[in-house]
């Protein structure tokens, strides 16, 4: 698409409107390498930012065949009968379009594939976690201004992006599977720090007391963390994504979350700050990536990367070069 050809007030409009086609077409744009597509996707999102910022922002993780898919799938239909409008967005930044994305892919959620009042978008394809994360936030600012007031950040745990995605939301859920004994092996650490909320799946029929022990398994290594909050201690609950059961308590947990946080102030506060990362974050992707464009620096760049490797030269002499070349005085 020629930018020249795209009708920014239009695509606002449309998009207010709630229409989808107009929601896709700016998402593609957020997600386009183009400059010039990028440029417009930043003026749509500042000329809809009044209208962003409503929907209740929840992560949800869990390794692979935890029932991810299948609990956002039965979850979100609940949310879209109780009048709630859902989008499903995912970060994946091993995923490539064509090779397909493992996570928000609409064959693994058929009831939400099809209902008019959700949306799933699957990982921006390729790219450090860090290029994913932002058109992921962007996109989550789009799909709040065309009136989704659930948005479900679904992540796998893989390197660093459970984090990437806690400091998102505004609720990180973290799925675990019942097991034998072993629960607590195999869990990152660091996971358990970050969730606000910990759901054993799969817990009905002969699920059941195997779910349960692992649920008093994970409160006891929550008790021994440092409380995080002084209005909220993650609750460990069991659910089972496929039979639906314990879904309706997951979602009243958040509900309380949401009052006491808001009312102590902590929501706020934590969305201003992860606001002011992000800026940060995406204005330390910018120098980097005008390092490396730019024509007087990309070169310097090479030659003096293989001879600091090399020790002919010093690291603080080269820095002083490339940062000279990008006119930054000391
Ligand atoms: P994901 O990889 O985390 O997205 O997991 P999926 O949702 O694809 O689920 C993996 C497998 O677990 C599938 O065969 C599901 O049918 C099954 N599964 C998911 N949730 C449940 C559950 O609550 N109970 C049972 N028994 N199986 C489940």
């Amino acid at each position: 698409t020629k930018a020249r050809s795209i009708d920014p007030g239009q695509l606002a409009a449309d998009l207010k409107a709630g229409k989808r086609a107009a929601l896709a077409r700016a998402i593609t744009l957020v997600e386009s390498r183009k400059t010039d597509h990028r440029r417009l996707a930043h003026q749509l999102i500042q000329d809809l930012l009044p209208l962003t910022g409503n929907a209740l922002r929840v992560g949800i993780t869990g390794v692979p065949g935890v029932g991810k898919s299948t609990t956002i799938d039965t979850l979100g239909s609940n949310l879209t009968a109780a009048g709630h409008k859902v989008a499903v967005l995912a970060v994946d930044p091993s995923s490539t379009r064509t090779g397909g994305s493992i996570l928000g892919d609409k064959t693994r959620m058929a009831r939400l594939a099809v209902d008019p009042n959700a949306f799933i978008r699957p990982s921006p394809s390729a790219g450090t976690l860090g290029g994913v994360a932002a058109k992921t936030r962007e996109t989550m600012l789009l799909c709040e201004a065309a009136g989704f007031d659930v948005i479900l950040v679904e992540t796998v745990g893989i390197g660093q992006s459970e984090t990437t995605v806690a400091d998102m939301v505004d609720f990180f859920l973290v799925l675990m599977l019942p097991g034998a004994g072993d629960e607590l092996q195999g869990i990152k650490k660091g996971v358990l720090e970050i969730a606000d909320m910990i759901a054993v799946n799969k817990a009905e029929g002969d699920g059941l007391t195997s779910a349960r022990s692992a649920a008093s398994n994970y409160r006891a290594a929550l008790h021994i963390l440092a409380p995080r909050s002084p209005t909220w201690t993650p609750p460990v609950i069991t659910i089972s994504g496929l039979a639906n059961e314990g879904l309706e308590h997951l979602w009243e947990q958040i509900g309380i979350y949401r009052e006491r946080t808001q009312a102590s102030g902590e929501w706020q506060e934590k969305r201003s700050r992860q606001q002011v990362a992000w800026m940060w974050d995406m204005l330390r992707q910018r120098m980097m990536e005008a390092l490396k464009t730019n024509r007087q620096t990309a070169d310097r760049l090479k030659t003096l990367e293989a001879s600091v490797r090399d020790g002919t030269t010093a690291v603080s002499f080269a820095v002083d070069e490339l940062a000279g070349l990008m006119g930054l005085e000391e």
